[in-house]
């Protein structure tokens, strides 16, 4: 088990901190013999990013703004160059105006809700297209959604729909690159305390309300999310694509609260 990503090199887009999702999966990665890049959103994260690459020996750092698509290009450019192929490419990246992420959806702003869609779901689709160039052997690409995709939580607002295009992205990309034995899937990950999590109004009582009420009575770790990540990445999922994984003590399967949370 633990040489499964053992000679597997790949992209992970996403680490802020420690607490971020992509660094769980990183973590994860590296325990089983990957060798990773990472990309850092501007010099404040990155001060932050390179202590953490460090520590999971990543060997390129690489700054990426995909709001710019030529920086998204720069990118797989220097990868190719550095080592002319890609196994696989993680993107946990989402964003939205935090002001837009309480209250109603209705009043979504056109301005934000173009940036939303853009960072949130177009740049998987650029990402997506730029890996799949140096992919030469097959490859797996991994993106995060989270539920308020299908089902309305309160104040994830645009979110919610920049993640059903998202999700949608990952069926007609899995499609698109299925005959060149690359895989596309998603993650949807329950609520986990990080930075984007935060920017959402009153996250704390969707986090508490799904530890009581999930199958599991409990929200997921970071590792949690990291090993279904790994089998997602590995050769051990090689014939799963287009998928949309729950990773969320199962609480996209529940209809209604517990009794006891009824009862109370
Ligand atoms: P995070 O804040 O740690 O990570 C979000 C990342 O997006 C950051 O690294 C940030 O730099 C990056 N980003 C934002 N705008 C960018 C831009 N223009 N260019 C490049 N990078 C940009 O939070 P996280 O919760 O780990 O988020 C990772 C992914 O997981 C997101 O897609 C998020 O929607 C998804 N997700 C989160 C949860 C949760 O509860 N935290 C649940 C399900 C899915």
């Amino acid at each position: 088990m633990e040489g499964l990503m053992k000679g597997k090199r790949g992209l992970v887009m996403g680490v802020a901190n420690d607490h971020s999702i992509a660094w769980g999966i990183a973590k994860q990665l590296h325990a089983h013999g990957a060798e990773m890049a990472f990309t850092y959103q501007g010099e404040a994260f990155g001060r932050r990013v390179k202590p953490l690459a460090d520590q999971v020996n990543a060997s390129l750092i690489l700054p990426c703004d995909v709001e710019d698509s030529a920086s998204v290009t720069s990118v797989f450019e220097t990868l190719g160059n550095e080592w002319g192929g890609l196994d696989f490419v993680v993107h946990a990246i989402g964003f939205s105006d935090k002001n837009e992420l309480k209250g109603l959806y209705a009043n979504t702003t056109r301005e934000n809700f173009i940036r939303t869609m853009v960072i949130s779901c177009y740049s998987f689709t650029e990402v997506a297209r730029n890996a799949a160039g140096l992919m030469k052997d097959g490859g797996s690409m991994l993106t995060l959604t989270y539920a308020g995709s299908t089902r309305v939580m309160p104040n994830y607002n645009v979110m919610g729909v920049a993640k059903a295009g998202l999700e949608a992205s990952v069926r007609y990309l899995a499609d698109d690159y299925g005959p060149r034995g690359i895989r596309v899937n998603a993650i949807s990950a329950g609520p986990v305390r990080t930075l984007a999590g935060a920017g959402i109004s009153d996250a704390r009582f969707m986090f508490s309300y799904q530890q009581r009420n999930s199958p599991l009575r409990r929200t997921v770790t970071l590792d949690e999310v990291g090993g279904s990540a790994l089998y997602l990445l590995s050769d051990l999922s090689s014939g799963v694509t287009g998928e949309i994984h729950y990773v969320d003590s199962g609480y996209h399967i529940v209809s209604m609260p517990t009794l006891d949370e009824l009862k109370q």
